[in-house]
């Protein structure tokens, strides 16, 4: 449809970036991304009328969304015929559109496109040798200047050579240890860094992405107190066995896994140095608040379990970790060394922190109790006598409270 309504526009419309770059590697993308030679909006707000989806619009970038009825999104980009400044002596150089919106990208695997009118349907574009880079499986920047206009790019160079098992190419390796040298990323904003960051850490091959970062200077330049050390790397890489055995589970509610990373990254981290990581992160109340007590309720429990010399009884082990967020837990495990500790913990996540009691705040206040903070305290505490197998059943439940 898009297609044909370029051809009716009188313009070319193209399918372009990641789409593209992983059809070529067999891979599936569900992240439809067209770029048209004409004005986005309009094409978008037509698109939808045919398609009978809605369009979300972002006029200043002249970009935007097309919603279609099952749910799959569209977006719409629009090639801009911008003018290039070249250095004084050197001729204008004219680029069509679509070579100058392919240009701007960051990488020549995720600046191929392909032709949608059904005139040309199915045509590559291949302007800067994408098609050589994916056989040679390799990472390019598409100009030298490209990480100091945009230095999130070393992080996303990082995450794709991880994430196809590429290599970053010779030149642009060089171009990233410039940029690094350059501290260009002292100009990054803390949400930026924090957006790529988190990118990096929520895809599958995420230790090989740590230590590619490490190698390169980046976490030093993210933050000095972020490089990596041997204790920190043994935890990251013990944690991708346990996060993704958890992810097996298929528990609810399923973990930030970026979050559970990025603990590991933090390790040995004294609290008021954590100030100076969520300030350079630009974190908010919130996710500070959150993280500190992620941190402080992982140093309790950890402090209690990791210590343990005799058998604990399920109520002890559910009291230990009840209070730290999932992520936490999944850290305390793959830092333990000791089996009988990995098994609590197993034990806790698979069955203890799901049993459920028969009885409700409604029954306790049948029982004549007045609402109030000993209601979760009772109901606590059944809990754990539950878990024990002390009291089975409602009515042995009631009992117990009465008591
Ligand atoms: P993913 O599979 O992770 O979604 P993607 O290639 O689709 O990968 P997006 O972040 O969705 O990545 O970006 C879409 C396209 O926009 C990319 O293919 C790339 O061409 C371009 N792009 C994204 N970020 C940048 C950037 N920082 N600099 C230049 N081009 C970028």
């Amino acid at each position: 449809t898009a297609g044909q309504m370029a051809e009716e526009f009188g313009t070319e419309a193209y399918v372009v970036g990641g789409f593209v770059r992983d059809i070529l590697l067999t891979k599936p993308n569900f992240d439809l991304d067209l770029v048209v030679e004409t004005d986005g909006i309009k094409f978008a707000k037509k698109l939808a009328k045919k398609m009978s989806g809605r369009a979300k619009y972002h006029r200043k970038f002249k970009t935007a969304v097309v919603i279609l009825p099952d749910g799959q999104r569209v977006d719409v980009a629009t090639a801009r015929l911008e003018y290039y400044e070249y250095p004084a002596a050197l001729p204008t150089v004219e680029l069509s559109s679509i070579k100058m919106d392919l240009y701007r990208r960051d990488f020549t695997v995720n600046a191929l496109a392909v032709h949608i009118n059904p005139s040309s349907f199915g045509k590559l574009v291949d302007f800067f040798g994408a098609q050589r880079d994916l056989k040679d499986r390799t990472i390019r920047i598409l100009h030298a200047l490209s990480f100091v206009e945009d230095p999130t790019r070393i992080m996303r160079a990082i995450r794709f050579e991880q994430r196809f098992d590429f290599r970053i190419g010779g030149q642009t390796l060089n171009l990233i240890k410039n940029a690094l040298k350059l501290n260009l990323f002292n100009k990054l904003s803390g949400y930026r860094i924090v957006h790529e960051l988190k990118l990096i850490l929520n895809e599958d091959a995420v230790p090989g992405s740590i230590k590619r970062m490490d190698e390169l200077g980046v976490l030093e330049a993210i933050h000095p107190l972020l490089v990596l050390n041997s204790s920190r790397e043994q935890v990251i890489t013990e944690l991708e066995r346990v996060i993704s055995w958890h992810s097996l589970l298929y528990l609810e509610p399923t973990i930030s896994v970026w979050k559970t990373y990025f603990l590991g990254l933090c390790m040995g981290i004294s609290k008021p140095k954590m100030e100076q990581i969520y300030n350079r992160f630009s974190f908010s109340q919130t996710e500070e608040r959150e993280f500190v007590h992620l941190r402080e309720t992982i140093f309790w429990a950890a402090g209690n379990i990791m210590n343990i010399r005799e058998e604990l009884k399920p109520s002890e082990i559910y009291t230990i970790l009840h209070p730290v967020p999932l992520e936490g837990v999944l850290f305390i495990m793959a830092r333990t060394k000791r089996d009988m500790i990995k098994k609590y913990i197993s034990q806790y996540l698979t069955t203890l922190r799901l049993q459920t009691i028969d009885i409700t705040g409604d029954d306790l206040k049948e029982l004549g109790l007045i609402p109030g903070p000993q209601y979760a305290q009772l109901l606590f505490e059944t809990k754990l006598a539950c878990l024990d197998s002390l009291v089975k059943g409602k009515d042995e439940q009631l009992e117990f409270v009465k008591k």
